[in-house]
């Protein structure tokens, strides 16, 4: 099994984080140098019979300008080329305008969607529930997953989930 994933999500949801966990060194750091919008590679895992290559889609947050609008095509063009989404968002902040604008870009492509809902540890479990309601009823996600990437739960469910859809 292999593909290509991308992950969105507002600021500081913990994409960073995750990818570095997932692939076991610090790559994120590709993501500061200027020619990273042709260089979208973010990592390659890779286990057994399987690879799951991570795509950056730099700037899916409203335009400001016209370079954020040229930024926004390369962005949609790259969710429509990749084989699955992953949709982060942060438990504790819950859902936030910038959600509103990604939510919309995604229903501009065909491409399935996974909702991971990131930092766990920091919430009650009774919390998820009224606030992963509120993301199904926005958009039909393939899947959901509860995570947390700084801590490691369900990252290992995640990724079988990605190797099995792929
Ligand atoms: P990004 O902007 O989406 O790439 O977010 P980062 O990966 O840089 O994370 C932003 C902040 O959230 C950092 O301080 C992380 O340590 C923290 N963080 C990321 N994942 C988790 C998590 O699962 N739990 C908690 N408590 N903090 C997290
Ligand atoms: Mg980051």
């Amino acid at each position: 099994k292999s593909g290509f994933v991308s992950i969105i999500g507002r600021p500081n949801v913990g994409k960073s984080t995750f990818l570095n966990r997932v692939i076991g060194q610090k790559i994120a750091i590709m993501s500061d140098k200027p020619q990273t919008t042709r260089n979208k590679i973010q990592g390659v895992y890779t286990e057994n019979d399987s690879q799951i290559i991570f795509i950056d889609t730099p700037g899916i947050h409203k335009p400001k300008h016209k370079l954020g609008d040229f930024m926004m095509k390369v962005a949609q063009n790259t969710l429509k080329e990749v084989d699955l989404v992953l949709f982060m968002i942060n438990a504790v902040e819950g859902y936030g305008r910038g959600d509103e604008f990604i939510i919309e870009r995604l229903k501009e492509t065909k491409t399935p969607v996974f909702l991971v809902v990131n930092k766990i540890d920091e919430v009650h479990p009774d919390e998820l529930f009224p606030l992963i309601d509120h993301y199904k009823s926005l958009f039909p996600f393939k899947q959901i997953i509860p995570i947390s990437a700084l801590q490691g739960n369900n990252v290992g469910t995640l990724l079988d989930l990605i190797k099995e859809f792929l």
